[in-house]
């Protein structure tokens, strides 16, 4: 069949700092990019308003006119409520509270607009193109400055009931009275452990018990934690038996939270992503970290599950976000074409 010259979608990850667009044609492929700030400071509307003009931008960027575009995806972080289309209360974007976001860029954008949350449309991205493409069950968790995750079920991503499916990075991982606090409130979730911000509090607290590591200089006095993993990674690659350590007992922590997902949705691949995974399959410290994750996951789940699951490496880096975006546009796209695939 000829490529349809207007079944082409655009993709947008809304984040904290920036708002990503691209436009993707039927096969996944990106044809054009462009990055904007969020200025969350300004309010959901302005936003909204820039990123109407941003997807406009993209599409001439791409040698498209908007007709050329069969739908819209916006990724945007959670919570929200993706039947009516609203944020609920978005933690990375204060005072967006309930704001009808989906609605207003269709106005403002003129095309019709598919509301996704962005963990779960990085784990769709991974799926249509990336590293999990085709598999039966992919679970997708990307570490950064939290936790995010992606579920893929049969084709589809899994929301939840609530909108709220796939907040892996909160499963309980430690019930102990002492056990770290969440950036949501409570203790002991798995993202108090494994995200970047976990990394940097054990880091600080090794450095401040006076262990002997290369760390120590680079750590101390420092007032923003958030350079600490990239400096983990960099003294991990020199050797340092502290660092190696970190990495390792990271692993194990992350390990604890895929060993609960896997013995509950039995996926066919869990893949790992985003910028605090040591350089990924790039680098030393990158494949100690997921060699390690792979044996301490496998020693905890049954028998029949370790010598199938594959573990690895997501592909699509920080683009997933946009990517799945537009995915998850065309799919709702192709439901609603044909009316044997529609949802009910
Ligand atoms: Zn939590």
């Amino acid at each position: 069949m000829a490529q349809d010259d207007n079944k082409n979608f655009v993709g947008i990850d809304l984040g904290g700092t920036n708002i990503k667009v691209g436009v993707l044609n039927d096969v996944g492929e990106t044809l054009a990019y462009v990055s904007t700030p969020t200025y969350v400071e300004r309010g959901a509307d302005d936003a909204t308003q820039r990123m109407a003009a941003a997807v406009h931008e993209a599409i001439a960027k791409a040698g498209l006119k908007p007709e050329n575009i069969a739908r819209v995806g916006l990724g945007s972080p959670g919570t929200m409520d993706l039947p009516s289309g609203s944020l609920v209360r978005p933690s990375n974007l204060p005072g967006w509270d309930f704001f009808p976001i989906r609605d207003k860029l269709a106005t403002y954008s003129g095309l019709p607009v598919t509301f996704a949350h962005d963990g779960p449309a990085a784990g769709f991205a991974e799926y249509w193109v990336g590293a999990g493409k085709g598999e039966e069950g992919l679970i997708l968790l990307t570490l950064g400055t939290g936790v995010g995750c992606g579920i893929v079920l049969n084709g589809h991503v899994w929301n939840g009931t609530h909108s709220h499916g796939g907040e892996s990075g909160h499963i309980l991982i430690d019930t102990s009275e002492n056990a770290r606090w969440c950036k949501c409130g409570q203790r002991g979730h798995l993202e108090a452990y494994a995200s970047a911000t976990g990394v940097a509090n054990r880091t600080i607290e090794y450095v401040e018990a006076e262990f002997k590591t290369s760390l120590t200089e680079r750590v101390r006095g420092r007032n923003r934690n958030d350079e600490v993993p990239k400096m983990v990674f960099e003294e991990a690659e020199k050797g340092d038996e502290l660092a190696i350590r970190i990495v390792k007992e990271t692993a194990r922590y992350l390990a604890y939270g895929m060993v609960s997902l896997i013995h509950t949705l039995d996926p066919s691949c869990m893949l790992l992503g985003g910028a605090m995974t040591f350089g990924g399959n790039e680098t030393e410290t990158g494949r100690l970290f997921l060699k390690s994750v792979d044996e301490e996951v496998r020693s905890r789940i049954f028998l029949h599950l370790a010598e199938r699951l594959r573990i690895g490496y997501a592909t699509l880096g920080n683009a997933a976000g946009y990517i799945g975006a537009a995915g998850l546009a065309r799919q709702e796209w192709e439901e609603n074409q044909n009316p044997y695939g529609a949802r009910p």
